[in-house]
């Protein structure tokens, strides 16, 4: 029996089935935060039992994502541990030797009932509308059968004997106590016949042996539970504290799925989402802080993480709550920072990917972009002057001559001021002095022909940002473009 005192040490233990769904990416970060919270251990288990369903080069990829988000493991495969291997198609004989104990107490048993039996069996019982389960026809054959079968060749699967009646408790720490009805439950298969552990005696062999204190796992898992909690039983092993995570649903009250939208944690990086938005959005799925403290940074989660803030009921995934942290997070970054993040969407987009012009154009961009991927959008114009309609500069009700004569004004007067003093800030203290001065402060007149003759877009950051990003000699050039004049 495990001491009150023992080691926290929680497990992210995917299966390797391809890219990482954002709900397992939650799942990763709880088990993450509580190990963290408590000075624990977090360990990576990749569970591969399921051949069928396993993709190449999937533990691969789990494990860059996994670190792009910034969750790091204490032990796992290619990191170590002294309870390795953590790659349960290496644990085999381990799972053997387990399932060997179980039949040698009479607690599992050999079933030799072939498939075809088996499905006949699943289809009576849905005629009968019946739930599908096991009849047990093997439970009860002598050891000695047992043999005589397994010598002669049979194949076999090894169950586990699930009581015949009477109620199984189990505790889930966010629901309390769960009372199942153990003739509800299989007797489930522990060893297929090609010798292969199940998902659900490998999990608890290697919980048990990893000495996991606490399992975190979705929700999808809590029918399995007593089944679970009857292995721990059966040899006789205390079982961890288990917290499943409440469901994922998206806005329409509906499970996520591919078809509404991006499921995994890659989509999102590819589109421009940063480690910090997906991390502190992914927190607050099923977890409160304490206080009204929303924006959280992995450190402060690894310190203020409490098990006592998790809920059980669904948790919405809310897009637009992500672009907020996402926005949020990208305006606290530096200029540099966002060219180096932003860098693949730059040259995907034939932008440059350096420089001092670049640096003020995201200084300027920043506070408009919601994901990274909106950079060529927000910059391009800044490198490229978007070809647009010679109306575009009419300001209201004015003709496009008054508008012509306005930016003819504005041009002369912006020409004067000097190269050192082109920033934004005296641009915007000039241009708007002289408006108030010489035209009577109507700034709709002149500054919406300047804004738009400089970047060609009815929307777009103030002139004198963009007069800045852009130099003198650009916006000059862009101006006399509009006037048609080939010479000013
Ligand atoms: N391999 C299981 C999965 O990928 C793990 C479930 C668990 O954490 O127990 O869903």
């Amino acid at each position: 029996m495990k001491q009150d005192n023992q080691e926290i040490r929680l497990r992210f233990a995917p299966s390797p089935t391809g890219f990482l769904h954002i709900g397992n990416l939650r799942t990763a970060l709880f088990g993450y935060l509580i190990a963290k919270s408590q000075g624990g251990k977090f360990i990576l288990r990749i569970e591969d039992t399921d051949e069928k369903r396993e993709v190449e080069g999937a533990v691969k990829s789990l494990l860059e994502i996994l670190t792009w988000a910034g969750i790091e493991f204490d032990e796992g495969p290619g990191i170590g541990g002294e309870l390795a291997p953590y790659i349960q198609s290496q644990r085999f004989d381990i799972y053997q030797k387990y399932s060997d104990e179980l039949l040698a107490q009479g607690k599992a048993y050999r079933c030799f009932c072939s498939s075809e039996l088996l499905e006949k069996m699943r289809n009576d019982q849905a005629e009968a509308k019946l739930p599908p389960r096991y009849n047990r026809a093997c439970r009860d054959l002598s050891p000695e059968e047992s043999l005589k079968r397994v010598e002669a060749g049979e194949k076999f699967v090894i169950r586990q004997k699930i009581p015949l009646a009477g109620e199984v408790k189990v505790i889930d720490e966010l629901r309390g106590e769960i009372i199942f009805q153990a003739h509800d439950l299989d007797d489930q298969v522990l060893i297929k016949s090609n010798g292969v552990p199940t998902y659900q005696f490998a999990n608890v062999i290697d919980d048990h042996l990893m000495k996991i204190s606490h399992v975190t796992r979705g929700d999808e898992w809590l029918s399995s539970f007593p089944k679970n909690i009857l292995l721990y039983e059966a040899f006789n092993w205390q079982a961890p504290k288990f917290i499943h995570l409440p469901l994922l649903l998206n806005k329409g009250g509906g499970k996520l799925s591919k078809r509404q939208g991006d499921v995994f944690v890659e989509d999102y990086r590819a589109k421009g989402y940063i480690k910090e938005a997906i991390i502190n959005f992914c927190a607050l799925l099923g977890w409160h802080p304490q206080g009204d403290k929303e924006i959280l940074s992995i450190e402060e989660l690894k310190n203020d993480f409490s098990i006592s803030g998790l809920g059980s009921s669904p948790a919405i995934f809310d897009l637009e709550k992500l672009d907020f942290f996402n926005a949020y997070y990208l305006r606290q970054k530096s200029e540099k920072e966002l060219i180096d993040l932003a860098r693949p969407y730059l040259i995907e987009a034939n932008l440059p990917t350096e420089g001092e012009k670049l640096e003020r154009a995201f200084l300027i961009a920043r506070d408009r972009l919601k994901k990274l991927s909106d950079s060529p959008e927000a910059l391009s114009f800044f490198f490229e002057k978007i070809e647009a309609e010679e109306n575009l500069i009419v300001w209201k009700n004015n003709t496009l001559e008054t508008a012509k004569n306005n930016l003819a004004e504005i041009l002369d007067f912006i020409a004067k001021i000097e190269e050192n003093f082109w920033t934004k800030e005296n641009l915007e203290e000039e241009v708007l002095g002289w408006v108030k001065r010489e035209k009577e402060g109507r700034n709709g007149d002149y500054l919406w022909p300047l804004r738009t003759a400089l970047s060609g877009l009815k929307n777009s950051p103030s002139p004198f940002e963009i007069a800045w990003v852009i130099g003198k000699e650009e916006s000059i050039k862009r101006i006399k473009e509009v006037l048609n004049l080939q010479k000013f």
